[in-house]
Formats: C-alpha cells, sequence, structure tokens
C-alpha cells in the first residue's frame, strides 16, 4: 500500500525510548496556531521555492515536500536501523502531521514493525474516531499522545477542532491499559494557563495506567517555514521559553506522580 511522508530521521532519542527510526506521515486535521511543523498539514506534496544565498546572490530553486511511497519501499529503510533500536530499546515512531489520518498505510506499517520484531510508536493528537484508534492501538507498543487543551472550545479555537474526541481516546487507551506517554506542548498564554493546568492536573490525575509527560515548552525556530510555505505565522513575534520556566510546571505533574521529562 501506498502513502505519503514528509521525512524519515534516523537516530532520533527524542519520539520514545531508545535510537528511532521516525517516519512523518503527511497531513494533519488540526491547525495549531504553534504548529512547529506547518509544512506537514497537508496531505498532498508541495511545491516551494527555496532561496539560498551565496557571495551575497541569492539562488531560488523550486523543491517538492512530501512524496508517495510504498510500504514495501520504505520497510527496508526502518529495518536498516534495526541493530541500532536492539542495541537500545528503540523502535520505529510513526509521526506527522497526523499519522492516523493516513490509517489503512499506518496499519500496514506497524503490522510489518511489528513482524519484524520492532518496537512501535504512534505520536498522536488522537483526533481520529475510535474505531480507527482502536484499531491502529492493535498493533501499536507504545503512544506518544498530545494533549494541549481540555477546554473544547478553546481547543477549537487554537486548533480547528474540539477536544471532546481527543479526550475519548485517550480515556479508552488509559482504560485498557495500553502503553501511553502523554506530550504537553506549553504554549504561551495558549495552553500554560492556570486554567487549562488546574483542568489538565485534575484529568491526568484522575486517570489510572498513564504515568509519564514530556513536556514540550514552545519555540519559535520554524519560523522560516511559516514563510517558505505562505502559511499564516500567528505566533511570529511570540518569545521562545527558556527551559528553566518549565521546572514550575514539571513540579506540578510530578506531585500528582506522574514521571514528567522537559523536551520528550
Ligand atoms: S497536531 Fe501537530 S502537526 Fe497537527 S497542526 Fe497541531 S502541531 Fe501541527
Amino acid at each position: 500500500m501506498k502513502g505519503i511522508i514528509f521525512d524519515i530521521k534516523h537516530f532520533a532519542v527524542h519520539d520514545g525510548p531508545g535510537i528511532r527510526t521516525t517516519v512523518f506521515l503527511k497531513g494533519c486535521p488540526l491547525n495549531c496556531w504553534w504548529c512547529h511543523n506547518p509544512e506537514s498539514q497537508q496531505l498532498d506534496p508541495q511545491v516551494y521555492q527555496q532561496t539560498r544565498k551565496l557571495d551575497g546572490l541569492d539562488f531560488s530553486e523550486t523543491k517538492t515536500l512530501g512524496y508517495t511511497i510504498d510500504s514495501t519501499e520504505l520497510m527496508p529503510k526502518i529495518i536498516g536501523d534495526k541493530v541500532f533500536h536492539d542495541e537500545s530499546s528503540g523502535g520505529v515512531t510513526f509521526s506527522g502531521g497526523e499519522p492516523l489520518l493516513q490509517f489503512s498505510f499506518l496499519n500496514e506499517l506497524l503490522v510489518k514493525s511489528k513482524n519484524e520484531g520492532i518496537h512501535t510508536a504512534v505520536d498522536t493528537t488522537g483526533y481520529a474516531s475510535p474505531k480507527i484508534f482502536q484499531q491502529v492501538a492493535q498493533n501499536a507498543d507504545l503512544f506518544l499522545f498530545d494533549l494541549k487543551l481540555l477546554d473544547s472550545n478553546v481547543h477549537k479555537k487554537y486548533t480547528g477542532v474540539p477536544s471532546e474526541p481527543i479526550i475519548k481516546n485517550l480515556m479508552w487507551l488509559d482504560k485498557n491499559n495500553i502503553n501511553t506517554n502523554i506530550r504537553f506542548p506549553v504554549i504561551p498564554d495558549i495552553t500554560n494557563t492556570k486554567e487549562n493546568i488546574s483542568q489538565m492536573l485534575v484529568f491526568l490525575e484522575s486517570l489510572q495506567n498513564i504515568n509519564r509527560i514530556d513536556i514540550l515548552p514552545f519555540h519559535n525556530i520554524s519560523n522560516a517555514k511559516y514563510e517558505r510555505f505562505k502559511i499564516e505565522n500567528k505566533m511570529k513575534n511570540v518569545a521562545a521559553f527558556e527551559e528553566s520556566e518549565m521546572y514550575t510546571i514539571k513540579e506540578e505533574f510530578e506531585k500528582i506522580g506522574f514521571i514528567v521529562s522537559i523536551g520528550g
């Protein structure tokens, strides 16, 4: 089966345990204000202009982001890293975009990876129908689950979609004791408000089987991508966090019994 990806990162160390091969599937149903991979949101490959400076002159070239690939072509690129996965208790992570958007392709890759004895992780927004989500869960060893905002109206304002389906899928993972790490993007004045953090603390404390949170501080290193792909950048002038500012939030989650890391 064919799918559309936009990158493969070998030797990734922030996308799950150990050394991982991260495959980035294109397309996302969300439109987060702070998206660090805005080029991943559109499902189809995108043509763009890349300009480089050489001896004071600008050279522009036309490039395409994203390409169609068959799982039979992709699998050898994952299997080729298996020695590193095995040495480090790593594996493959399917990220995006939102990998569940290409659900059949994702499922095939998960099954093939598992058949090769490769640990599988899915980095997801959790925004998918329960039926699709639960099917994928049968073949994933770990979910890296983005939880951004609990209030549905606020979630919709900043991401374009409501939070209910996400919360429902997360509660299902918890109820079924499926290995899940929460990823909490800390975005100035959006997700790190007093209100959202207290709602998160109450909600997360009510979960029984999820015990790890990765706090992901906002950074603005993606500004150039917004310009390159001509996407409106609503966070253009927002300053990045210093890592030290994350310690207060870290402590709050630790107080309710979570293992917390900053940066994934
Ligand atoms: S869910 Fe992730 S990839 Fe999708 S728009 Fe939000 S930040 Fe970007």
